[in-house]
């Protein structure tokens, strides 16, 4: 298991509001799935660290290291069931507004997304390395772990009356992702890191003045915070996936 190396304490967020998930909000089930994106092979299961510098390279190692690991993690749970899991098909990180779409919809700049129509995870890559270098490497494991918590959501077949029931059910799943992924010591955490799960769920949360029940509601910070930390702490039992 990888040995922490350096302390790191999160940049303080000064536009909190500026970052956002918007992330499975963009389904178009009646298109058929990218056929350049074949699923990827199951892997070993990967040790990954959440610990590092503050580049691109860094960014994109840790980014890689989150979905090897939610791959793993999730292909383990479902094995568990005797289930046969099928992993996201595509990673793609994208620039700007509209370079890529979910079927017909343009997938917006400053964004994540997980996409049921092609089967992947989209991420803006500027917006989510500022987010990296803003709040930590923490981060990126939390994001990419809500997002592939969505394509395991689709693939469940779960459905929700509302979409901010959908989506702290993938904070709980990602915080359960994460939390027993160090229990099982595949995942290394450094001092400071859950402060940046902490200092990233309040910069996703909804703003005190949205309806609850408005469709591109994910929950208040307080909601995220605690459903994130529910899965982490007490894993899956608590996400109301049974
Ligand atoms: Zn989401």
């Amino acid at each position: 298991m990888p040995a922490r190396s350096r302390t790191r304490w999160t940049v303080a967020l000064t536009a909190a509001a500026v970052l956002t998930l918007g992330c499975g909000t963009l389904p178009d089930p009646t298109l058929p799935e990218d056929p350049t994106s074949p699923p990827t092979a199951p892997q070993t299961t990967p040790t990954a660290k959440v610990d590092g510098t503050k580049t691109v390279a860094e960014f994109q190692e840790d980014a890689k290291d989150a979905v090897d690991l939610a791959e793993s993690y999730w292909s383990a749970v479902f094995d568990a069931s005797g289930v046969t899991f099928r992993p996201v098909g595509a990673v793609r990180p994208y620039r700007d507004s509209g370079d890529l779409a979910c079927g017909r919809e343009p997938i917006p700049a400053d964004n994540a997304v997980y996409c049921p129509a092609g089967d992947f995870i989209a991420y803006d890559a500027d917006w989510a390395v500022t987010a990296f270098r803003r709040i930590g490497d923490a981060f990126v494991f939390y994001l990419l772990g809500h997002e592939y918590a969505h394509a395991v959501q689709a693939r469940l077949g779960v459905e929700h009356r509302y979409g901010i029931d959908h989506e702290l059910q993938a904070d709980c799943m990602a915080g359960a992702y994460l939390g027993d992924s160090v229990r099982r010591g595949d995942l290394s955490l450094a001092d400071g890191d859950l402060d940046e799960f902490r200092s990233g769920l309040l910069a996703v949360g909804d703003p005190e003045d949205q309806p609850w029940f408005a469709p591109e509601s994910h929950g208040t910070v307080a909601q995220r915070t605690d459903a994130f930390f529910s899965g982490y702490e007490k894993s899956l039992k608590t996400c109301g996936l049974s």
